[in-house]
C-alpha cells in the first residue's frame, strides 16, 4: 500500500484500458490502477478493502476494550457485586463488548477511509 498520493501527481492514462479490460479506474486508497468492476463503491481496490478490514478488526476489540475494561473496573471498584452474583456481571460485560466492537468497527472504518479517501 503507497501512501503518496497527493504528493506526487502523476499523469495517467485514464477510462479505457486495454481492449477487453473494461474501463479502469484508480483506486482512491492506494492509487492502484484497476480495472473498475473490482472497485468498490467508494473506490477502494480489493487489496485496500482487505487491509481496512484488518485495520477495523484490531480497531474494534481496542474500542470494545476501552468500554468494557471501565465497566469492568467500576464493578469491583464500587462493589456492585451486591445486585448480582459476580459471574452474573457476564452477561452486561459480554454485552458492553459485543456493542463496543460493533462500534469500533463502525467508527474505524469511517476514520480509516477518511484518512485514505479524497
Ligand atoms: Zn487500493
Amino acid at each position: 500500500m503507497r501512501s503518496s498520493k497527493r504528493s506526487t501527481p502523476r499523469r495517467r492514462r485514464l477510462e479505457i484500458g486495454p481492449i477487453g479490460e473494461g474501463p479502469r479506474a484508480i483506486c482512491r486508497s492506494c492509487d492502484e490502477d484497476l480495472p473498475q468492476s473490482t472497485l468498490d463503491d467508494d473506490g477502494w481496490c480489493p487489496q485496500c478493502r482487505w487491509a481496512l478490514g484488518k485495520a477495523a478488526a484490531r480497531g474494534q476489540h481496542a474500542v470494545a476494550a476501552l468500554i468494557t475494561v471501565p465497566f469492568a473496573i467500576w464493578i469491583a471498584v464500587e462493589g456492585t457485586r451486591g445486585y448480582f452474583p459476580l459471574y452474573a456481571w457476564a452477561i452486561p460485560l459480554a454485552a458492553a463488548y459485543y456493542l463496543g466492537m460493533r462500534i469500533g468497527r463502525e467508527v474505524v472504518r469511517g476514520w480509516v477511509r477518511s484518512r485514505r479517501g479524497t
